[in-house]
């Protein structure tokens, strides 16, 4: 049996904090469980891991030293530091779509109203999405409707290899350590579904398919070497 390659996997975790003021920011609900557990399913596997993430309560996994970051800005900046090198990145932090447009250097007084002006943050993967070569870029989608509609959307947009679309219901949040039901679209646009799986084992599942897709590409590359010589 040939060795397995050991990847270079780049995963982001947890959500991002947007300041307002020193003491006031705004983020999502996201904890960083998937984005973890993906990161201690590779390592199991042998590959080299990366973390970056956002500010989360998960304690510190063993082999596993995160990169701290806080805002969306900063996730972009230290993703695009890690990129050049790997062979696989895996989205799985929730970077809050807005910031404030300016964030004021004291608290903000109370008044009776107040107007917040946001901006857009960077979309990291949009951003790499042309720098992509060999790399597997997986995604996550979380909708609260139209979910396989808007995940496909963002599976083309932002050149992904496979995204994870996950439903967000009122009686379904699916954020800590709840069990899932999803569905892995890959870029041929086949759906596979899943129900009531932890974090865990999607994972591992995760990871297969990353796995798969790294081989079948060297084995193509391969392949064209052969026929060029
Ligand atoms: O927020 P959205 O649904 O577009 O997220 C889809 C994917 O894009 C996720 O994998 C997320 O990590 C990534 N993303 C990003 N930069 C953003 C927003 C999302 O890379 N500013």
């Amino acid at each position: 049996m040939p060795k397995k390659d050991q990847l270079n996997i780049l995963v982001t975790a947890g959500p991002t904090h947007e300041y307002i003021d020193p003491v006031r920011y705004i983020t999502n609900l996201s904890t960083g469980a998937m984005g973890y557990a993906i990161a201690m399913a590779a390592k199991q596997r042998g590959h080299n891991v990366t973390l970056i993430s956002g500010p989360v309560s998960i304690p510190a996994r063993p082999g596993i030293k995160p990169i701290s970051v806080v805002s969306g800005w900063q996730m972009k900046k230290t993703v695009e530091e890690y990129f050049p090198d790997c062979d696989c990145l895996v989205m799985a932090a929730a970077v809050a779509d807005f910031r404030p447009r300016f964030i004021a250097p004291q608290k903000i007084k109370k008044a009776k109203s107040m107007l917040l002006e946001l901006e857009e943050n960077p979309d990291i993967l949009k951003g790499l999405a042309n720098k992509k070569g060999r790399r597997v870029l997986v995604g996550f989608a979380l909708e609260t409707r139209d979910l396989i509609k808007n995940a496909k959307i963002k599976l083309k947009q932002k050149n992904l290899d496979m995204i994870i679309a996950n439903q967000c219901t009122k009686n379904n949040q699916p954020f800590g350590d709840k069990k899932l039901s999803l569905c892995i679209i890959d870029k041929e646009d086949k759906e596979e579904g899943f129900i009531d799986i932890t974090k865990p084992k999607l994972a591992g599942i995760i990871l297969d398919r990353i796995e798969k897709l790294w081989y079948s590409q060297k084995s193509n590359v391969n392949r064209k070497q052969c026929l060029k010589t």
